[in-house]
């Protein structure tokens, strides 16, 4: 078994089972990085550099979903709709959790 040791805020929600709605609980973005983030930071492991803290919301957000033209330096404004649109698609959002991981308090 693969264990790895992640850090979130404290405040994070628990983790769903795989299945349930995604809460914005950040373990799979704090374990590694998606297809898409291994594209534009070059990284596989976790944590994603665009995983972003909500403070209001008490979850975390995917920062390209969220401002890609912070994460896209050079993106023309006109596009950032556009990519905001895409890179949703890209990482499913608003689909329900995927991750399989474990959590060990
Ligand atoms: S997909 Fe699952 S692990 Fe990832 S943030 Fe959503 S609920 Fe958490
Ligand atoms: S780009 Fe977004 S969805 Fe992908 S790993 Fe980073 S924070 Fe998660």
């Amino acid at each position: 078994m693969h264990t790895q040791t992640i850090h979130l805020h404290r405040q994070a929600p628990p983790k769903p089972i795989a299945g349930q709605p995604c809460n914005g609980c950040g373990v799979c973005c704090a374990a590694e990085t998606c297809p898409l983030a291994r594209l534009r930071f070059r990284q596989r492991l976790g944590p994603c550099p665009a995983l972003e803290w909500q403070a209001d919301a008490h979850l975390y957000r995917c920062g390209l979903a969220r401002r890609p033209r912070h994460y896209w330096p050079g993106l023309p404004a006109w596009a950032e709709g556009l990519a905001r649109r895409l890179t949703r698609r890209w990482i499913a959002a608003g689909s329900a959790c995927d991750s399989q991981a474990c959590i060990a308090l």
